[in-house]
């Protein structure tokens, strides 16, 4: 079996909030996809480690965002690879609250989906929650970000709680990428982002080109946050 086969499977790049008993966390998803249109239903997947799988567990509801095409690797860092039981993500994000009391994120959102859940289907490692479309509601004219822009183009990965998480074709794409240019990679041993200096990281202020070593030693991993002591030559 080629695993590389399920990579070639689209997806977009969402934030998902619950909230239960004025606990709120929201968290990067991607397995999202509609399943009927009479009535709207949509489904998501969303490991059972997660505390935003115990919120829509207990609430039974959860706000979707579609990101945009420019979102910030910063911002999908912060609701992707750091855990809500940790941090308060929402502190300082824009929101505005669902009819089910559920915040809803608008930063670089460019539309928004409510959810009320129906069914729960026990996955092992996830669970796959079906509910009912209670509200929709377009917030821009923006391009979504789909999960290859975010690989190819912005250089992310999949944490390990995700369900399209691929160690294999990780290491293969890193091996191949290499062989390719003539620069050293750096890659973030907290998250696995890659810092690649022929793109450079443009939303952290690095331009195309930089190499590893010139970078500022302020500079912080744009999608975990670590130091750039936390970097290894990959
Ligand atoms: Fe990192």
């Amino acid at each position: 079996m080629d695993k590389n086969v399920l990579q070639k499977i689209s997806y977009g790049l969402y934030v998902v909030c619950s909230k239960y008993n004025g606990k709120e966390n929201g968290q990067i998803a991607n397995s999202v996809f509609q399943v009927t249109s009479e009535p709207p239903t949509l489904a998501i997947s969303i490991n059972r480690s997660n505390l935003t799988h115990e919120l829509i567990t207990k609430s039974k509801a959860f706000t979707l965002s579609i990101l945009d095409k420019q979102t910030p690797m910063t911002f999908v860092g912060t609701f992707g690879f750091k855990c809500g039981r940790d941090i308060d993500k929402m502190d300082g994000v824009n929101c505005v609250i669902s009819q089910n009391d559920i915040p809803i994120i608008t930063d670089h959102s460019i539309a928004y989906i409510e959810i009320k859940v129906t069914k729960n289907l026990d996955v092992g490692t996830h669970t796959i929650f079906v509910g009912d479309v209670i509200d929709a509601q377009m917030l821009s004219d923006e391009d979504p970000l789909t999960y290859e822009y975010y690989h190819t183009i912005k250089g992310g990965f999949s944490p390990k709680t995700a369900p399209t998480y691929n160690k294999e074709e990780e290491v293969k794409g890193k091996k191949i990428q290499k062989e390719e240019r003539n620069m050293e990679k750096y890659v973030c041993t907290v998250c696995g982002y890659v810092y690649d200096p022929v793109k450079g990281d443009p939303d952290g202020g690095i331009a195309p080109g930089t190499p590893f070593d010139e970078i500022p030693d302020d500079w912080v991993c744009p999608v975990c946050g670590a130091g750039k002591e936390a970097f290894e030559l990959q």
